[in-house]
């Protein structure tokens, strides 16, 4: 046990966990991929309602004992986060605004009918689990700890109301460089059959059942033999909103001059930490960034008549993964010539910097 507090009056209690030999955790570390090994520990708090928060620790990682009439997994009354330990020069472990991460767990929270995680409470989890696991934190080239916080309805019930009992748990994964050969465009096909979200719905929120229904357009996409489904929005299926998991960025122009414009955040689209990041990034090196609607016709014809010079797409997991190709029903087009664009590049470069603490954290981003 230790001092730690979960929030005013609930202790965080640290467990002596299980932890797994020396030479099994660094095999893992060598090859971490995404999203395949766990570290030692995991965070759990419970809710009642009428009581609150309480039993808050870090106990060793493993299955949880559920009811099958778990409402959670009826309803999917379930909202989760994604943010990432970096390893520091220094030797320190630092996460990347896990306020930002906190602040959207809790308007998620409050979309789903779930009682919010105290955004305090949010980061001291984080943290203690950070810290008691941190020889998990890879120090290779790009490789961090993707961090895993989540919410779901635990109350073993089967009418559909919100639920009165809720589990919020914090789980580790170390990660591998997302392009260990080398930054590569994606192609992307646009979802003409289906969407995303509509307004009124759960679009800008992490909540579980939104990614549920987005796996068959993904699977058309790769059918299509494209990386990633391009989502529009729900009436004219005319403006780009989001790609699979992440936000989007067009450049207008080049050089010192050019533009970006990113889709404005209408409640429909997730608005991630990435892309808020960088607009103030590309804004402070000083390019004009513009939020506002921008229809596939505009990306067709800016790409045909020259005036849209590069593409990405931002989110946690990539920083910034490069759009070449795209498919679609009303004719196919290529951004660039193969080759990511020299805007994405430097923005990728330098956000990549400040997460790893290559440069000045003049903005307090790093936790
Ligand atoms: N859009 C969607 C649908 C997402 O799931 C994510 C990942 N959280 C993003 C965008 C990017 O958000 P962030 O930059 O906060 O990771």
């Amino acid at each position: 046990t230790s001092s730690r507090m979960f929030t005013e009056s609930v202790p965080l209690v640290v467990e002596d966990v299980t932890r797994r030999p020396a030479a099994e955790r660094a095999a893992m570390l060598a090859d971490p991929g995404f999203g395949r090994y766990f570290t030692d520990s995991m965070f759990v708090a419970r809710y009642q309602a009428g009581k609150g928060w309480y039993d808050a620790r870090l106990t060793t990682y493993g299955p949880l004992p559920m009811d099958p009439s778990t409402a959670a997994l009826h309803y999917a009354q379930s909202i989760f986060e994604g943010l990432k330990a970096y390893a520091q020069p220094d030797g320190s472990v630092a996460t990347f605004r896990p306020e930002a991460n906190a602040a959207r767990f809790a308007r998620g929270a409050k979309r789903l009918a779930m009682p919010p995680v105290p955004e305090d409470s949010f980061i001291a989890a984080v943290d203690a689990l950070v810290d008691a696991d941190r020889d998990w934190v890879p120090t290779g080239p790009d490789q961090t700890l993707y961090l895993r916080p989540y919410m779901l309805a635990s109350e073993p019930f089967l009418g559909v109301r919100p639920a009165s009992e809720y589990l919020f748990l914090v789980i580790a994964s170390p990660a591998g460089a997302y392009f260990p050969r080398g930054v590569h465009p994606v192609s992307v096909y646009l979802s003409e059959d289906y969407i995303r979200a509509a307004p009124g719905g759960t679009g800008d929120v992490k909540c579980a059942g939104n990614y549920a229904a987005s796996l068959l357009a993904q699977e058309q996409a790769i059918a299509a033999g494209c990386d990633q489904v391009v989502w529009l929005d729900a009436f004219e299926k005319r403006y780009v909103e989001e790609m699979g998991g992440m936000n989007l960025f067009f450049v207008l122009g080049s050089g010192d001059d050019a533009e970006l414009v990113t889709p404005e955040l209408t409640g429909t689209l997730l608005p991630g930490i990435t892309r808020d990041s960088l607009i103030e990034v590309a804004r402070a090196t000083g390019h004009r960034v513009t939020e506002r609607k921008f229809s596939v016709d505009e990306w067709r014809q800016g790409v045909a008549d020259g005036s849209v010079t590069e593409t990405f797409a931002c989110g946690t997991a990539a920083v910034i993964t490069p759009v070449g190709e795209v498919k679609a029903r009303t004719g196919d087009f290529v951004v660039g010539d193969g080759t990511p664009g020299p805007l994405t590049m430097t923005l990728r470069e330098s956000l990549l910097d400040i997460q790893h603490g290559r440069v000045a954290d003049t903005r307090g981003w790093l936790h």
